[in-house]
């Protein structure tokens, strides 16, 4: 059956967040926080909005044909998948490569529903560019007449890959409003598209949603591409952040909610302290989470004392490394030696051990496995959780051209291979086994630090 115009008075803009091809993924609070921004934008201007989430693990068809994937009541978990066949380029890694998300089949129905007159496609990491790519072929096949926009990281970071991989009609790489205002105007769509300060409620986060005060982060570490993302920094509203959050909880009965901030502890006293205070004042119960780390450097006992009694279920400190010289090197965040007392801040707010952990990068170009193992084990004797998190070469920041130039993966040419599974600076100072070796560690120390606490 072919599409169908219902309304042609009203133009429908259709949202999509594409599925993600990977050898590994868990669904930390993945949501479609900016793409419901953009289609709230839209519906201002004037537009009947449609999203097609493909990371929707509640889709009925896709539980019966995949399994319904173990999810847990913070509304994170695991994701219905297939496998499929390695690409080429991933040839060489000796891991199960799969597609997650809703049945392919899916995504054509519900594109086939209804003709929208416009299609927006979000796009996330560089490596993950696969899914944007079946959305944008699907949605051309189905709906020939609509434009297509990619937007998104992917598409900011390598527009001209993304413009000739995927096959999108327009690729937004920076100015947002300006290029969709054109796009629109063009197509003689309403044109008067603005930032809006709330987002589109839709069903897909009931569960958990996902939101943000700050843009950006007043730092600049040479694995991080924060600032070529947001800009400079730039502080939040606490009023318009508590008003989304009261929005969603009041009309999905969501509880759960995770922070995207790359900052969120920056200029916290004017943003983040003024947004407890109006969770607190407001008796809402609701449970917080942290997957982007928070700042060690701007942590403290009043921050800390807040963020428990309204309901933050963990602490996570983007710690890196406990070696002085990585941080002189690299991101001149706080002395590794700070851990420790800010650790006992948090205890003292009344957090306890398992619930506060800290991120180490592992798998920079050039650092030796010994680095990464002395950090979890100055982590752990502190008592608390060490999280790896492996290094994505991530283009045109300040290390991307030395990972060009040490990885024996071609970066430059395939973003597949940005892949931080495949660790892809990996040498003779830290192999793919050391690191399999490091994840083990960090994994037994935090076992045994549990089992004392118990
Ligand atoms: S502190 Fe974090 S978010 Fe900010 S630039 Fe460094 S890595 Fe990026």
């Amino acid at each position: 059956m072919s599409p169908s115009k219902t309304n042609k008075n009203v133009p429908l803009a259709l949202f999509i967040f594409p599925p993600i091809y990977d050898f590994a993924f868990f669904d930390l609070f993945v949501k479609p926080f900016s793409l419901l921004r953009l289609a709230r934008s839209f519906e201002t201007a004037g537009y009947r909005i449609k999203i097609i989430n493909c990371l929707d693990y509640r889709d009925h068809e896709s539980i019966q044909s995949l399994g319904n994937p173990k999810r847990r009541s913070n509304g994170t978990g695991k994701m219905m998948k297939i496998n499929i066949e390695k690409p080429e380029a991933l040839k060489r890694v000796e891991r199960v490569f799969s597609r997650y998300g809703i049945l392919s089949k899916e995504i054509k129905k519900r594109l086939g529903e209804e003709i929208p007159d416009i299609i927006l496609v979000s796009s996330g990491m560089t490596y993950w560019y696969m899914g944007v790519n079946e959305v944008v072929e699907a949605a051309h096949a189905t709906c020939p007449e609509a434009p297509v926009i990619v937007g998104g990281v992917y598409a900011s970071l390598l527009p001209e890959h993304c413009k000739r991989a995927t096959g999108a009609d327009y690729v937004v790489s920076h100015d947002t409003w300006g290029s969709l205002s054109a796009i629109c105007t063009r197509f003689g769509l309403p044109d008067r598209l603005e930032e809006q300060k709330t987002i589109f409620i839709d069903d897909s986060i009931r569960d958990a949603a996902c939101i943000r005060i700050n843009r950006g982060c007043p730092f600049s570490c040479d694995y991080c591409a924060s600032e070529m993302l947001s800009g400079n920094f730039k502080k939040g509203d606490a009023d318009e952040v508590f008003a989304i959050v009261e929005e969603i909880h009041r009309k999905l009965g969501t509880k759960n909610f995770a922070f995207y901030d790359d900052a969120l502890l920056a200029c916290k006293e004017d943003a983040f302290l003024l947004f407890l205070n109006k969770v607190a004042d407001s008796k809402m119960q609701l449970s917080f989470y942290l997957p982007n780390g928070i700042h060690l450097r701007y942590f403290d006992y009043e921050i800390a004392r807040m963020m428990k009694q309204v309901g933050f279920k963990e602490l996570r400190f983007g710690f890196e490394s406990s070696d002085e010289r990585f941080h002189q090197n690299h991101d001149m965040k706080l002395s590794p030696s700070n851990l420790e007392e800010k650790i006992t801040i948090a205890k003292d707010a009344g957090f306890t051990s398992g619930e506060i952990s800290a991120y180490i990068l592992a798998g920079l170009p050039g650092q030796y496995k010994e680095e990464v193992e002395d950090s979890i084990r100055h982590v752990s004797r502190l008592g608390i959780r060490a999280r790896i998190c492996e290094y994505s070469p991530i283009p045109g920041s300040a290390l991307w051209e030395k990972s060009i130039c040490d990885s024996s993966f071609p970066l430059a040419e395939e973003p597949l291979v940005h892949n931080n599974s495949i660790l892809p600076m990996r040498w003779d100072g830290f192999t793919y086994r050391d690191l399999e070796d490091m994840k083990d560690l960090a994994r037994s120390l935090f076992i045994r630090n549990s089992s004392r606490e118990a």
